[in-house]
């Protein structure tokens, strides 16, 4: 099975081989054929990914791709797409951390956004709403408003170019807008919008009204589902990272030092617990209540993402909240919305990774999601 997967992704990715990189192809991976199975199950008629990591070394625990081309497309790695509200999380850490957003600070919301032209309805919330409370019911106004004060923000930043700069810089020291540079081929890096790039875009000029779509994960700004899913590592983390790899570090194969190595975010270590506590809140009682279950504490963020046929279906998370052991992104292109789908796929597979089997209702709902076919 180990070697199946590998083939699978090697083929997928230009047909490089496991050889062509120097690595012995007997070296074991740290993928787990039970998790990787039921991934490949839920994801059957369905084109998407399920990417899950060992947060504590980055080990790649899940990395399932499916398409109507077949299993062989590795979406997981290979293709960008916009996070949706799912990077919430991530400019709550930003914004926070350069002082734009508080977590006490309460921002009304009639249950859309509105500007001009422009609207963005909400989930049903009660308003004001606190950060935390955004989070767990992902209000738009609040993410739409506070990212376009941050890049307009005259007084704490010499220009706007700084500001978009500086917003990038937090980004990308998530490991997000670029490749992470594992030990697979055919990574591909992702688009984060910085100063230069909207000069070029943009040639009369742009404001933070021009790229508030951002602030809700859509527009200029896309990433891998492995990216997402290191997003959510460096969350459980609590600012750390390391490098996710699909082979084990053995005594025959030792890995590289790079993998070896904590990455550390931009984020100040302060911003990580309003989020976390948001993201709890979004399976207590927000957008992901469905896969809320009393066995252990699971952090989430829902994304419904817009796109011209239907939406696309994303959830980031981990578990357990207290020592998170497992982190997971779901992507399921045209899944609908992200609580449909793509969280209680998550859900199974956080079960199957720390109970090592699926209860009997689970056992129900996975065969509910396996049979919701979106291609034939
Ligand atoms: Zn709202």
């Amino acid at each position: 099975m180990f070697r199946k997967i590998i083939a699978v992704i090697a083929f997928s990715c230009g047909a490089i081989s496991v050889a062509a990189q120097g690595l012995p192809t007997d070296a074991p991976l740290t993928i787990r054929p039970l998790v990787q199975q039921l991934g490949e199950t839920l994801l059957k008629g369905k084109q998407g990914s399920i990417v899950a990591i060992r947060p504590e070394t980055g080990e790649i625990l899940c990395l399932a791709t499916n398409s109507p081309q077949g299993p062989n497309v590795s979406l997981a790695i290979a293709k960008a797409y916009a996070p949706g509200s799912t990077f919430k999380t991530a400019q709550a850490l930003a914004m926070l951390s350069e002082g734009v957003i508080t977590d006490e600070m309460k921002i009304e919301c009639s249950g859309s956004f509105l500007d001009g032209n422009i609207r963005v309805n909400c989930h049903k919330h009660s308003s004001p709403l606190s950060l935390k409370e955004a989070l767990a019911y992902s209000c738009n106004t609040w993410f739409l408003q506070t990212f376009a004060s941050m890049i307009n923000d005259e007084f704490m930043y010499e220009s706007r170019d700084e500001a978009v700069d500086t917003w990038r810089d937090y980004m990308r020291s998530m490991g997000l807008g670029g490749p992470l540079i594992i030990d697979m081929p055919g990574e591909m890096g992702g688009l984060l919008a910085n100063s230069n790039y909207l000069n070029r875009r943009y040639k009369n000029g742009w404001d933070g009204k021009t790229i508030i779509w951002a602030g809700m994960g859509q527009g200029d700004v896309t990433m891998t589902p492995l990216q997402m899913c290191n997003l959510a590592v460096t969350i459980a983390n609590k600012g750390e990272y390391h490098v996710p790899h699909i082979y084990k570090d053995t005594k025959e194969h030792p890995l590289a030092k790079r993998f070896k190595e904590r990455r550390h975010t931009k984020v100040s270590p302060k911003a990580y617990k309003p989020v976390i506590e948001g993201m709890r809140m979004a399976v207590e009682s927000g957008t992901a209540e469905k896969i809320n279950t009393p066995k252990y504490k699971i952090c989430g963020k829902t994304g419904t993402i817009e796109n011209p046929g239907r939406d696309h279906s994303a959830f980031i998370g981990f578990a357990p909240m207290g020592h998170p052991k497992i982190a997971v992104a779901v992507y399921i292109e045209n899944g609908g919305f992200g609580a449909d789908m793509a969280a209680p796929i998550a859900s199974l597979i956080i079960e199957m990774y720390l109970k090592g089997k699926l209860s009997e209702q689970s056992e129900q709902l996975a065969e509910k999601l396996a049979d919701k076919r979106l291609f034939k």
